[in-house]
């Protein structure tokens, strides 16, 4: 087992890390920018070290000083939490080259997961069913005849796109042009890569994603679905386990898809495959992360078990102890993430001190959070600064639990998006689980034209 582990993130995943390692009896070195000299993986860690200024590409990305430190310091293993350096093949190349362990999968698996038209093309040939579409376009005249063929609506996706960018939804040819050109030129900008594909867009849809742990060994655990369907511009907002919408064959189905799409890779560590299910309960392959997910917590709560402890575990060279017959899930879980944000004025981030922090607690009731009283929230980083998650035995006690859980949050000094996250567990849609990826559009206009109404009648 290691000794020591370099975490290479921030915020609350780097503290949820470090109390991993601290159970496991392994040092921790954390590394920060300058804005974040008070964070509180800083003061967690037993170690650490500034590795530059406030934006994300002089710090935590910063890959010469992030190894620098990792060596200077004796760190045996980096975690990267998500984002940031997490999918980065080059870094990854670069860790197994500085014989450092990376907890996740190898730069090679990465690489080719991270290409994710190469993903397709590898799923498809391993029986795992992909959602209709071509591979990558470079001629804008091919890619019109394609689209014609796959049909509209459809997208147009970057080969190396994530985190929702890269991404055009096209409804009409008309629009095809336009619209394959800024996507290339949006990936190009963002990723150095502008090649792109297009996938038929299927809708209505349900995003439902297979958390799976991978040992060296070729045994393989899927720990089931998270229902991911609550999103806004494609970034998750709720997150629930188990899926309201899935039956006990189709789960059975896609978790025998998931374990297939690993196999296909020889994928070693945690990684999750996302999936797009249709109403007919077809579902289609999208893509994998090779990476711890924001929304493990949902999946450590249903199972019992520890996903970072495990990632830890398998990168040091440990068989996995258990089989799938001995995962259970328990009652429903969800989650809720927790933004410094105005969802009164467009989501527009906040930032500034905590003034007066209240978090909710009892039995069953998780909060990851890197933020305490007196905390100046920077204005260099991601909006989320917390995970609220809950369990219950029946999935209507659970939205009671994290309603009153959320009633219970006080962050005050910033504006955070607590109300609009209750206004959702108390809509008819998502309290029927029959919701779909369309929901946040349909509840956001609904919620415009109830404002109008009220102010009509006022007036
Ligand atoms: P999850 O399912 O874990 O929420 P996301 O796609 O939302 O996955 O990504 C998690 C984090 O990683 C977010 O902060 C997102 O902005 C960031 N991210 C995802 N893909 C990339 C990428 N290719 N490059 C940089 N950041 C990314
Ligand atoms: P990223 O790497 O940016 O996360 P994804 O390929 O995972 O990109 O797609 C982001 C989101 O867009 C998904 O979570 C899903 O809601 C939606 N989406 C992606 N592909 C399709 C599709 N073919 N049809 C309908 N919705 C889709
Ligand atoms: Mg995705």
């Amino acid at each position: 087992m290691f000794s020591k582990i370099l975490i290479a993130n921030r915020g609350e995943i780097a503290v949820r890390i470090i109390r991993a390692c601290r159970e496991m009896g392994i040092s921790t070195v954390a590394i920060y920018s300058k804005a974040d000299k008070n964070a509180m993986h800083v003061q967690l860690a037993d170690e650490s070290y500034c590795v530059g200024g406030n934006r994300v590409a002089d710090s935590y990305l910063n890959i010469p000083a992030i190894l620098t430190v990792a060596v200077e310091s004796g760190a045996q293993a980096i975690h990267p939490g998500y984002g940031l350096l997490s999918e980065n093949a080059k870094f990854v190349k670069l860790c197994e080259q500085c014989n450092i362990n990376f907890i996740g999968p190898t730069s090679d698996m990465i690489a080719m997961l991270g290409d994710k038209d190469m993903a397709r093309k590898t799923m498809r040939a391993a029986g795992v069913p992909v959602t209709p579409g071509c591979d990558v376009v470079e001629d804008l005249e091919v890619a019109k005849a394609e689209a014609e063929r796959i049909g509209f609506p459809l997208l147009i996706k970057a080969r190396s796109g994530g985190g929702g960018r890269g991404i055009r939804k096209v409804e009409v040819i008309e629009q095809f042009e336009e619209a394959f050109l800024s996507a290339s030129a949006e990936a190009k900008a963002a990723f150095g890569d502008g090649a792109c594909y297009i996938e038929k867009f299927i809708h209505p849809v349900k995003h439902i994603e297979m958390q799976l742990l991978c040992d060296k060994y070729n045994n393989i655990i899927c720990l089931g679905e998270r229902e991911c369907s609550v999103q806004r511009k494609n970034q998750k907002m709720i997150e629930e386990s188990p899926s309201p919408a899935l039956d006990e064959k189709t789960r059975k189905k896609m978790m025998a898809a998931a374990v297939k799409a690993a196999k296909a890779v020889n994928y070693v560590n945690a990684g999750t495959v996302e999936f797009l299910l249709d109403m007919d309960n077809n579902f289609y392959f999208m893509e994998m992360n090779t990476r711890l997910q924001v929304e493990h917590g949902v999946t450590e709560m249903v199972t019992g078990l520890d996903i970072v402890q495990w990632q830890i575990r398998i990168a040091a060279g440990a068989r996995l102890t258990r089989t799938q017959d001995s995962i259970f899930t328990h009652g429903n879980v969800i989650e809720c993430r927790i933004n410094a944000e105005n969802p009164e004025k467009g989501y527009r981030p906040s930032c500034g001190t905590i003034r007066r922090l209240h978090t909710p607690g009892g039995s069953f009731v998780r909060f990851d959070t890197a933020v305490y009283q007196d905390y100046v929230v920077p204005p260099y980083y991601d909006s989320m600064i917390g995970k609220l998650i809950v369990q219950a035995r029946s999935r209507a006690e659970a939205i009671r639990k994290m309603k009153m859980a959320l009633s219970e949050l006080t962050i005050d000094g910033i504006d955070i998006n607590r109300d609009i996250l209750a206004e959702i567990l108390s809509d008819d849609r998502f309290v029927s689980g029959e919701y779909t990826t369309d929901f946040m559009v349909d509840f956001e206009q609904e919620r415009k034209d109830a404002y109008k109404i009220e102010k009509e009648s006022r007036e």
